[in-house]
């Protein structure tokens, strides 16, 4: 199966995807040229439609997409690329053109918040606090919510349960935080047991 410029008047859409979070970075299009140096050279080539000419993502910022994975849509007319990115790929320093809402999900967003929360020196913060308090104490916590979700499970409370199992994530993700880990580590985790 091939990409099949001729659908579309020689342009294609092409969805840049980061290979490692799936968050999609950006898009632009390419013609056969582009393509085909994207393929040979291995770093992303679009065709700009503003510049009128090849453009090299990164050709002078050096945030470079180096092409991971392309694959094909169903009807042959639109490319995902999965890539790594050398830096921003937004010209606006953003990591991606679109904001969170296309990131890896609600639990990622939850596990920066811990990070700037920890960062804030916010005298208020829960999280802060805790953390403050060190691993064992979070640990514990971990524990205790644990129970919890354990006592609700017995019982028929719907809404008692899901708070606690809220609560539990929670406390892991600050857990994973204080032991220096990331959800994305954990992630893979389960992803090389699932192979
Ligand atoms: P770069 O390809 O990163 O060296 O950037 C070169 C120029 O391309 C910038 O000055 C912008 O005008 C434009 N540009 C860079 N990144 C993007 C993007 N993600 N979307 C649209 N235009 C971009
Ligand atoms: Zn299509
Ligand atoms: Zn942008
Ligand atoms: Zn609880």
């Amino acid at each position: 199966m091939s990409i099949e410029f001729s659908k579309t008047n020689g342009l294609v859409p092409v969805i840049i995807q980061d290979f490692a979070s799936s968050q999609v970075l950006m898009l632009g299009y390419m013609n056969e040229e582009a393509y085909a140096k994207t393929k040979t050279e291995g770093k992303v080539t679009f065709f700009s439609r503003s510049k009128n000419r090849l453009w090299t993502k990164g050709e002078t910022s050096g945030n470079f997409l180096l092409v991971k994975d392309i694959l094909i849509d169903c009807d042959q007319d639109t490319l995902l690329i999965k890539a790594k990115a050398m830096g921003p790929t937004c010209h606006t320093g953003s990591t991606s053109c679109f904001k969170e809402e296309t990131s890896k999900g609600f639990l990622y967003q939850l596990e920066q918040t811990i990070q700037q929360r920890v960062e804030s020196g916010d005298e208020k913060s829960y999280t802060r606090d805790l953390m403050q308090k060190g691993i064992n104490k979070v640990a514990q916590k971990v524990g205790e919510e644990a129970v919890e979700l354990i006592i609700e499970a017995k019982d028929s409370n719907d809404e008692l349960f899901k708070n606690e199992a809220a609560d539990l994530l929670f406390h892991l993700l600050i857990l994973l935080k204080a032991k220096g880990f990331s959800l994305e580590e954990i992630e893979h985790v389960l992803q090389l047991r699932a192979k």
